[in-house]
């Protein structure tokens, strides 16, 4: 399935000049959603994953079907003051903004290979801090995987010790 043409570019969105990539046209199709879902399994099943971590909002939807998939759990990452236990943080910019993200202590055991999932790739300022946070609960980063990875931003050499996988590229 082309999943190019399921997604919704906005333009001007949330600011002019940004070409917004809509997933919302994936999701609210049920095969469609499946289909990707099923690429990013088939993407990087040749990984040993023992947990997926995604950051919010979008990374939820992403790493936890992802996650029922491979049969392996999910932990949440998220913006401060949003998790109710014990957390780290660790400061992050976005393409428009910036933020500290949290992961509750006892998310990851240490040793533990984890994946992190999100539905876009853009500066890598998000991933790049999602990867700080789990080295520092000392689990190990095996990758990365994306829906859409917006080249032209050059998120990946921010990165250039993951292993980053995506599935459409702008
Ligand atoms: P980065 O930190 O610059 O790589 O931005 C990635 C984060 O911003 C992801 O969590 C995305 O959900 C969000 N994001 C940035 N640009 C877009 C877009 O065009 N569509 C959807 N999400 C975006």
């Amino acid at each position: 399935m082309d999943l190019k043409s399921y997604i919704r570019v906005i333009e001007d969105f949330p600011q002019p000049g940004v070409r917004f990539k809509d997933i919302t046209t994936i999701l609210k199709d049920g095969a469609v959603y499946r289909a990707a879902i099923e690429q990013l399994k088939q993407t990087i099943q040749h990984l040993q994953i023992d947990i997926i971590a995604g950051p919010e909002a979008r990374g939820f939807v992403i790493g936890a079907p992802l996650a029922l998939e491979l049969g392996v759990g999910f932990v949440p990452i998220r913006k401060k003051g949003k998790l109710p236990g014990e957390t780290i943080t660790a400061d992050y910019n976005l393409e428009y903004g910036a933020d500290v993200l949290a992961m509750h202590k006892d998310a990851i055991q240490p040793g533990q290979r984890v994946l992190i999932a999100d539905d876009l790739l853009a500066t890598g300022g998000t991933i790049a801090t999602s990867i700080d946070l789990v080295r520092q609960l000392g689990g190990e980063i095996v990758g990365a995987v994306f829906l859409i990875e917006l080249s032209y931003l050059h998120g990946r050499d921010k990165l250039d010790n993951v292993e980053l996988y995506s599935l459409v590229t702008y």
